[in-house]
C-alpha cells in the first residue's frame, strides 16, 4: 500500500538518461575532460536558459562560489543575500571572508523584498545574490532597477528555480550571472551537479579557470591562481542531457502537483499557500506551505504525526540570521534581523512533490495533514 511511503521527492530518470550513461562508461568517457556530453550539456544550458555562456560544476554551491569570484568579491565585501534559502547561497561568500548582508523576504513569495534591499543598498554593497526560492522568480523588475541605479552586479540563485519565468524572460538571465543546482531533488539532475550562466564573457571566463585548478596556459602546471577543483564528469553530463530533455515535463508535473494540493487545500484558513504573482511563471519545486500560527514544536509534531502516518513532510529552510554559527561568528547586535524570514523558517513546511506522486495520494497527505492540525488545536 501507498500509505507505508510517499517520499517527499524523487527523480524522474528516463532511458534517454540511461543509454547516454551506459554509452559513457562503455567508451571509458568519465572524467570532466571528456568531449562527449559535456559540451552538447553546456551547449543545452545555455541555451535552455538564453545566455551566451553556460560553464558546468560539480554543484549549486560550487557555482555560487565561482560567481562571486566570477565578479571579484574578496574578503571583506558586503554582499546582500535574501535571508531565507538554502545556507548553500551563504556560505560561498562566507568562505571568501566577504560579510553577508541579510535581506528580509516579502509575504508572499518568500524571496528578497526589494524595499528591505532598499534599506541597504547604499551601504556599498559589491554584490547582491537573489534566491527564487521554492520556484516563484522574485521581484527582478524591481529589484534590477535598484542594483542598476547603484551599480551593484545580481547574482541569481536558480537552484529551485530552473525554467521559471519573470516577465516572460527566464531565471538566470536576468541578473549578471545565474547559479544552478543540478542535485537529485531539484528540477533537472545528475546526482551531484551544477552550472553558471552569464552573458559576460569575463565572468565565465573566471569561472572556468577557477573550476580546474587555474592552470596555467604557457606551462600548465605553472598555475595563475590557486583554484578548485569543480569539475563536472561527463557521466553526470550524459544523465543531464536526458534529464534537459524532459524538463518541460516535469514542470507540468510540478505545476499540476502544486493546483491540485491548492484546490484542495484552498478553504483550508489556517494554513498559507504558494502563490503565483502575474507575470511569473513559476516551477513551484516543492509545494511548499506555511502553518499559520505555529511554532518549531508544532511543526515537528505535524512532522511526526504525518511520519506515522507514512508521509515524508519536510521542514522548510533556517534563515540566516537563526544559524547559530552566524551569531556566534558576528555577534548577534550585528546581524540584521530580518523578522519575516524568521517567521517563516519556524512555520514553513513542505508536501511529497515528487513527479509521480498521485491523486490519491495527495488526498491522503492533506487528509492527514488537516487531521493532525485538528489533533493539535484540541490539545
Ligand atoms: C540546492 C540549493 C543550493 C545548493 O545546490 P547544491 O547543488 O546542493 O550545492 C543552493 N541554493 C538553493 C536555494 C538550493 O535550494
Amino acid at each position: 500500500m501507498f500509505r507505508k511511503n510517499i517520499p517527499v521527492a524523487k527523480p524522474n530518470i528516463t532511458f534517454s538518461s540511461v543509454a547516454k550513461l551506459m554509452r559513457a562508461i562503455l567508451k571509458k568517457e568519465v572524467s570532466g575532460y571528456s568531449k562527449q556530453y559535456l559540451p552538447q550539456f553546456e551547449a543545452q544550458i545555455a541555451k535552455y536558459v538564453g545566455t551566451k555562456n553556460a560553464v558546468l560544476v560539480n554543484s549549486g554551491t560550487s557555482a555560487i562560489h565561482l560567481a562571486l569570484i566570477g565578479i571579484g568579491i574578496k574578503a571583506g565585501d558586503k554582499v546582500a543575500v535574501s535571508s531565507y534559502t538554502n545556507m548553500a547561497t551563504f556560505f560561498p561568500i562566507l568562505q571568501l571572508g566577504a560579510i553577508p548582508i541579510p535581506v528580509d523576504i516579502e509575504s508572499r513569495t518568500w524571496n528578497m523584498d526589494p524595499s528591505d534591499l532598499e534599506k541597504v543598498i547604499s551601504q556599498g554593497l559589491k554584490a547582491i545574490v537573489v534566491v527564487h526560492i521554492f520556484g516563484h522568480p522574485a521581484n527582478m523588475i524591481e529589484i534590477m532597477k535598484l542594483a542598476d541605479q547603484y551599480r551593484v552586479p545580481v547574482i541569481e540563485d536558480c537552484a529551485e528555480a530552473l525554467g521559471a519565468t519573470h516577465y516572460s524572460q527566464k531565471v538566470g538571465g536576468i541578473g549578471v550571472v545565474g547559479c544552478h543546482s543540478f542535485y537529485a531533488n531539484k528540477m533537472i539532475t545528475t546526482g551531484e551537479g551544477g552550472a553558471l550562466t552569464t552573458n559576460n564573457d569575463d565572468i565565465a571566463r573566471r569561472a572556468r579557470d577557477f573550476k580546474s585548478l587555474s592552470f596555467g596556459i604557457e606551462r600548465k602546471f605553472i598555475h595563475s591562481a590557486d583554484g578548485y577543483n569543480f569539475r563536472m564528469t561527463n557521466l553526470q553530463a550524459a544523465v543531464g542531457v536526458g534529464q534537459l530533455k524532459n524538463i518541460d515535463r516535469t514542470i507540468r508535473h510540478k505545476r499540476n502537483i502544486a493546483k491540485f494540493y491548492t484546490e484542495l487545500l484552498r478553504t483550508d484558513d489556517r494554513i498559507q499557500l504558494p502563490v503565483e504573482l502575474d507575470n511569473n511563471f513559476s516551477v513551484v519545486w516543492m509545494y511548499h506551505i506555511r502553518i499559520k500560527n505555529s511554532n518549531f514544536m508544532k511543526r515537528d509534531q505535524i512532522i511526526n504525526d504525518m511520519a506515522s502516518a507514512g508521509i515524508e513532510v519536510r521542514e522548510g529552510f533556517a534563515s540566516y540570521t537563526l544559524q547559530e554559527k552566524v551569531l556566534k561568528l558576528w555577534g548577534q547586535e550585528n546581524v540584521r534581523s530580518t523578522p519575516l524570514a524568521e517567521l517563516i523558517s519556524e512555520q514553513c513546511l513542505y508536501l511529497p512533490s515528487g513527479p509521480k506522486i498521485s491523486k490519491t495520494k495527495m488526498r491522503y497527505v492533506v487528509k492527514s495533514l488537516q487531521n493532525s492540525l485538528n489533533r493539535i488545536a484540541e490539545s
